[in-house]
Parts: C-alpha cells; sequence; structure tokens
C-alpha cells in the first residue's frame, strides 16, 4: 500500500534546487507511511494537528524534525512546543506572544515562521503585510526573548489560475525581503520562504521558496 512513496520522495526530491528543504506533510497518514518516507531518507515531517504530534514523535526514530503547519489554537501550544523544531503558522500577535510564553516556561527557545494572509480566500489564516511590520516596527519581536523569527510561511489560493498563485508567492517573497532588509539585516537565522505545496509548488519554488509542504504527492490523498 506504502511503496510508492520512497518513489514519490526521491523524484521531487530531484526537482528542487539544493537550497530548497522538504517537509514531507504527513498529517492523517499512519507511522507505516512515515517509515517508508523515512527510510527514504526523509527526515522533516510536517503536522497540522496538535494531538498528532506526541504519539507520532514517540513512534519515529529520534532524528525526525517536527514541523507544525496548521493552524495553531493558543492551548494548544503548550502541548507541541516539546516536540517541534519549527512552527510554520505563527497567525497573529497574540500567538506569537502564547508561544514565547509557553517556550519560555518550556525553558526552550521556539522557532516560528510568520504566516502571512494573501489568498483570496477569507477561511486562509496569517498576518496581512502591514500588520507584520507593525508588529516588528513596535518593538514586539525584540521583547520575546523566547521566539526566534526564522522566515514567513504563505498559502496561495487554490484555484486553477497559475498567474494568480504566481502573484501571490511573488508577494510573499517580497514581503520576506522587505522584512529581511529592514528589521532582520543583522539576523542571519532570517532566511526561509516556506511556500509550495503539491500542486503549486513548481510555481513557489519559481518565486523563491525554500521549503516546500508537500503531502498528497508524496502520501497518496488523505482519509479524514
Ligand atoms: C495539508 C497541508 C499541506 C500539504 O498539502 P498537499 O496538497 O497535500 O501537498 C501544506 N501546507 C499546509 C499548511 C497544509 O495544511
Amino acid at each position: 500500500m506504502y511503496e510508492h512513496i520512497a518513489e514519490h520522495i526521491k523524484s521531487i526530491r530531484n526537482e528542487l534546487p539544493g537550497n530548497v528543504k522538504l517537509v514531507a506533510v504527513s498529517k492523517f497518514h499512519p507511522i507505516e507511511a512515515l517509515m517508508n518516507a523515512y527510510e527514504a531518507g526523509q527526515r522533516i515531517f510536517g503536522e497540522s494537528r496538535a494531538q498528532e504530534i506526541q504519539p507520532k514523535h514517540m513512534q519515529m526514530p529520534a532524528d525526525v524534525e517536527w514541523h507544525f503547519i496548521g493552524h495553531l489554537q493558543t492551548n494548544k501550544v503548550k502541548q507541541i512546543i516539546p516536540y517541534v523544531s519549527l512552527i510554520h503558522s505563527v497567525d497573529s500577535e497574540k500567538l506569537l506572544e502564547y508561544v514565547n510564553k509557553e517556550a519560555q516556561k518550556a525553558g526552550v527557545i521556539a522557532n516560528v515562521l510568520l504566516q502571512l494572509h494573501v489568498a483570496k480566500e477569507t477561511t486562509k489564516f496569517g498576518l496581512t503585510d502591514e500588520e507584520c511590520f507593525s508588529m516588528i516596527e513596535n518593538g514586539l519581536l525584540d521583547s520575546l526573548a523566547n521566539v526566534r523569527v526564522y522566515g514567513v510561511m504563505g498559502m496561495a489560493t487554490n484555484t486553477d489560475d497559475t498567474a494568480e498563485i504566481r502573484k501571490e508567492f511573488h508577494t510573499i517573497r517580497s514581503v520576506f525581503d522587505t522584512l529581511k532588509t529592514s528589521c532582520f539585516s543583522d539576523k542571519e537565522y532570517f532566511k526561509e520562504v516556506s511556500m509550495g505545496m503539491s500542486e503549486d509548488y513548481h510555481i513557489a519554488i519559481d518565486e523563491g521558496s525554500t521549503m516546500v509542504r508537500i503531502g498528497t504527492s508524496i502520501f497518496g490523498a488523505r482519509e479524514y
């Protein structure tokens, strides 16, 4: 049932430029599927439900890096902090403050990306570019000692209009570039642009993605 996973991983890897990391989005998939990917050399896995992180962390080898990619409720932050190496989906100032607070309690630095809202759908979470800039200009980031902002993340509109998708990824990359040359010019670690999923990762790479989050093209359709 899982025999194609290794093949999918290999063919996607062959398409990725050297500076682009592959996050295998394993939400809803069982450990057997993840192990097939692991055996093909995959080490970064993305999950979007807080309750899946800890059990999967327990069952998978210790050198797996867990990334949280879904909308994160403040009351779930504590549950994932010990296990995740990057949270892609910090979509509000309140959540950022919460992550800082829980990281402080746990005695760790939480690595995060700021999720930008660029898609046309109102259901997609994220910060507008104004919110992003004002948060930083207010000095908020400097006051949060237990979070480190590694870059930005975004999702394009779910559409067949590739010009629209390209435009949205272009916007995400430009917000990143502006942040990089203004607020983060002295922060070497601010270098990640997480964008691109199964349907649109080729366009995302063209537009300057450094991290693609791919589920369906690796593991097949999810059963909810
Ligand atoms: C599920 C999910 C993905 C992967 O989507 P596919 O279309 O299966 O590749 C990527 N990013 C986020 C935020 C997701 O929730």
